[in-house]
């Protein structure tokens, strides 16, 4: 059975420094225009604001320098990622990359591999999807039927991947694939690093049921992609790629989504804000700041290598848990035409849309609390 526990931390000496430099950063370089974007603002692609957050070294701030890394403290990083979702800014194009690819070739990958994605994507101008979802497999991840089969030259994949968040913009995918023939379940999977523009690569966007493109689905025609391409050790592919769930799932972007709209509802009712919205706001921000204690409590557990998966998951479903219920709450007590052009209407109508695909992007709900189950040793 794994333990489950949520430590205190130690925030960083310098957070009130960075906070500073940081918002005096996205005050000459967030873009002023539509206020929706600032909702569920990590999937926003922006690359100009991207290479701009790059160059001042907001981005691989864990990473060795001689990779175009910053070297800086994995709290550092926390409070740089908090204020960017805490502002809106669109930070989408890179977000994959900083928080899981790059990881994952610093744990995982070859010095070829570091060398030819690390300063690209520590910079803003290389970009990185994941490519686990396969039409049937998306819950039951176990069943990827995407192939590789290895060459003289190297490997050749074909097969499908869909819900493929920023493939359209992306320079390289990471996908699971099946490296041995004939394998079943969590064996015979391994990790490539495909790029996306060689031949045999489609690209199809799939339009969200909010008219945006986000996702995409992607498929693999006798894609031809060298021995180098293999990430980490062949058939290693399920334990590698079940450990960066972790990263995926416990960041500040599991309850900052719908930040924009509880700001915008402060700061519209004001300091005469009638009672129900003052108590809205007080249950939503005390729950809103314990999340934030579980996902801070995590980020120093993986900085001192260990693997929290139950923890992740948690502060996943509970992080969920709390972005679907926020706009709902805030739509229970303010008098907002959801057609209005004000900013909160334009937020709420935004959110009551999109937050129900947060607890399916990245793990169900149903998914998460087996796992939680599981560790806590109940099945
Ligand atoms: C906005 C968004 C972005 C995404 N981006 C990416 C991406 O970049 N890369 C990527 O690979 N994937 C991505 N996904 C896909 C996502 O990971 C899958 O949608 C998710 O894993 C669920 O898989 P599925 O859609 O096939 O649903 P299914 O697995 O078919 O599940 C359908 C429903 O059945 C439930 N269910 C399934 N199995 C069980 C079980 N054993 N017990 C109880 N309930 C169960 C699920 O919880 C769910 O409610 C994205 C999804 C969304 C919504």
């Amino acid at each position: 059975m794994q333990t489950f526990a949520v430590h205190p931390f130690e925030a960083a000496e310098n957070a009130q420094a960075i906070r500073q430099d940081l918002r005096a950063f996205l005050a000459e370089h967030q873009p002023q225009d539509d206020p929706v974007r600032r909702a569920n603002c990590w999937t926003e692609f922006d690359p100009a604001f991207s290479k701009a957050l790059g160059a001042a070294g907001y981005i691989g701030m864990l990473w060795p320098e001689n990779y175009g890394g910053h070297e800086r403290g994995p709290l550092e990083r926390y409070i740089v990622l908090e204020e960017l979702l805490a502002a809106g800014a669109p930070v989408g194009a890179h977000w994959i990359a900083d928080r899981q690819t790059g990881p994952l070739l610093l744990r995982y990958g070859t010095e070829g591999q570091r060398e030819k994605y690390l300063p690209g994507f520590a910079a803003g101008t290389m970009y990185a999807c994941i490519g686990l979802s396969e039409p049937g497999s998306g819950s039951d991840l176990a069943s990827v039927r995407t192939s590789a089969r290895r060459t003289d030259n190297g490997w050749v994949i074909n097969g499908q991947k869909v819900w493929t968040t920023g493939a359209h913009i992306s320079h390289a995918m990471l996908a699971l694939v099946r490296s041995e023939e004939g394998s079943e379940r969590q064996a015979g999977l391994s990790q490539f690093l495909i790029d996306l523009d060689l031949p045999g690569v489609t690209i199809r966007p799939i339009i969200d049921m909010f008219g945006t493109h986000h996702f995409n689905e992607v498929f693999f025609e006798d894609v031809e992609i060298p021995h180098g391409a293999l990430v980490g050790a062949e058939g290693e592919g399920w334990k590698q790629a079940t450990a960066e769930l972790a990263l995926e799932r416990s960041g500040p972007e599991r309850y900052l989504s719908s930040h924009a709209l509880l700001v915008e509802l402060i700061d519209s009712a004001g300091p005469d804000a009638p009672p129900e919205v003052v108590a809205t706001v007080g249950r939503l921000v005390s729950e809103m700041w314990t999340l934030r204690q579980m996902s801070m409590s995590v980020a120093a557990k993986l900085a001192g290598g260990e693997d929290p998966a139950v923890e992740a998951s948690i502060v996943k479903d509970l992080g969920n848990t709390f972005e679907q219920e926020l706009p709902l709450a805030i739509q229970a007590v303010v008098d907002a035409d959801l057609a209005d052009d004000t900013v909160l209407a334009k937020l709420l109508a935004t959110l009551l849309q999109v937050s129900p695909s947060f607890s399916l992007r990245g793990g169900t709900r149903e998914i998460l609390r087996g796992i939680i189950a599981r560790g806590l040793g109940l099945r």
